[in-house]
């Protein structure tokens, strides 16, 4: 029986994830395991194992690196039907104001057990030296401290808009959506990860994984480490991949190179990790068991609700890799994009989700409009901590957000070169938010 006080202090008994793993063992022993390897080919090989056991082919039908979707079956809806729905979204002018296409294709065009293996063989082969510890975030910082506080500020807002005033029950699964978040805008070795060599407030990831399992994660903890691992390859891989200068990734290019957007689709959830965090998320609220469809789709629409705000707000566009950009399919790429949203999140109601992931799913539409992470990126610099952040922040993480390690690591890459990112020119549908003016005044230097 699950008393109160078990339900507060996060000793849940009931799984969120369903058993699919096939490693058996504890999170922490699966982390012991991955500490092993020692190159990324390695690393990726070995995670992808505990995933999908020796039977996989490693094809484009690998659930670790791929989403095989199976469309759920209709059940009793326990959450009220989002009102941008098929119905209504051709009255908003989002994602371009393409409005709402049946039919949008949910599978996999392109295997991307490839594009994983060559980006673990460019690391392995040394490459990885020209981005570690790089900044990523486009904001102006000159600190890899900064980086990691600011990214902590942004955890505490997400984890705020995702589950309102308890937002911080649980502190080890906040430690774990800042490790997921620090990522994207500090370059970080996805060994260092599981090596331990980075640690955020003087956590290691094994310190995270040990806190959930003490708090009866169970197989969710392996889920949520397999998950972050996977998210860590495929952030490497992207920044290896990019170029100054470049006007395209030459990666996403090849993803994205279709009249279909569901390869840009999963590269781009897995690359944030919104699965992770939201096993969570419906951890805190007792969602489980909760089917393989409705986690991942509502993860995919936590990417997807996200996108069509910032594209009504002149983010989007700023963003390196739109995962609906192409020379000459965008059009198509964004009501194809929007379209899959519109269906999953449909789905999610019609088949009886948990009300906490449908919230979840589009939670894009509130977190968007109210963090400054998102309104940092488009005037290019940092709005200052409020005082009432900076104790939450101190209570929660602590007061050393990264080691001398990380920071002499982002000091040494800060003066050898010029930034590796600058800051990019709006592309992409035109939003509420970008006014014609703003556009206009920049289109010279397009020539
Ligand atoms: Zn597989």
């Amino acid at each position: 029986m699950i008393t109160t006080a078990d339900f507060h202090s996060g000793l849940r008994p009931v799984p969120v994830a369903r058993d699919t793993l096939h490693y058996r063992r504890s999170a922490t022993e699966a982390l012991r395991e991955l500490a092993e390897a020692r190159a990324v080919a390695e690393l990726l090989e070995l995670s992808h194992a505990m995933w999908c056991g020796p039977v996989c082919a490693s094809t484009s039908g690998c659930g670790y690196l791929h989403y095989p979707r199976r469309e759920p079956p209709p059940g009793i809806p326990r959450s009220r039907r989002s009102p941008y729905n098929k119905d209504t979204a051709d009255l908003f002018f989002l994602m371009g104001g393409g409005g709402y296409a049946a039919g949008t294709a949910k599978t996999h065009e392109r295997d991307l057990w490839p594009v994983l293996r060559e980006a673990a063989a460019q690391a392995d082969a040394g490459e990885g030296a020209r981005i570690d510890y790089t900044d990523w975030g486009r904001k102006n910082d000159t600190t890899a401290a900064d980086i990691a506080m600011y990214t902590c500020r942004d955890t505490l807002q997400w984890a705020a808009n995702w589950c309102g005033e308890r937002y911080a029950d649980q502190p080890a699964f906040l430690h774990y959506v800042g490790v997921s978040t620090v990522c994207d805008d500090l370059c970080i070795p996805p060994l260092d990860l599981v090596q331990g060599r980075f640690r955020m407030y003087g956590r290691t990831v094994g310190d995270i994984i040990s806190a959930l399992d003490d708090q009866g994660w169970g197989h969710d903890a392996v889920h949520a480490l397999l998950a972050l691992v996977r998210q860590y390859l495929f952030q490497y891989a992207e920044k290896l991949d990019f170029v100054s200068g470049r006007e395209r990734s030459s990666m996403h290019s090849r993803l994205n190179d279709s009249a279909g957007v569901w390869d840009a689709v999963i590269y781009h959830t897995y690359s944030g990790n919104p699965y992770g965090c939201l096993l969570g998320v419906a951890r805190l609220w007792d969602a489980g068991p909760c089917s393989n469809t409705w986690l991942t789709d509502a993860a995919i629409c936590d990417g997807i609700s996200m996108d069509l705000c910032k594209s009504a707000m002149g983010i989007y566009q700023l963003d390196l890799y739109q995962p609906t950009a192409d020379e000459h399919r965008a059009q198509q790429r964004q009501t194809a994009y929007q379209s899959v949203y519109l269906d999953l999140i449909d789905d999610l109601v019609a088949s009886g989700a948990p009300d906490a992931l449908v919230h979840y799913a589009h939670a894009g539409f509130l977190f968007v409009q109210t963090q400054e992470r998102y309104h940092e990126r488009r005037i290019g610099h940092r709005i200052p901590l409020r005082p009432a952040l900076t104790a939450h922040l101190s209570n929660i993480f602590g007061d050393e957000p990264v080691d001398p390690f990380v920071e002499q690591r982002f000091q040494a890459q800060r003066t050898s070169r010029t930034p590796l990112v600058a800051t990019a020119f709006p592309t992409g549908p035109t939003g509420l938010g970008t006014s014609a003016a703003r556009l206009t005044a920049h289109e010279p230097r397009l020539h």
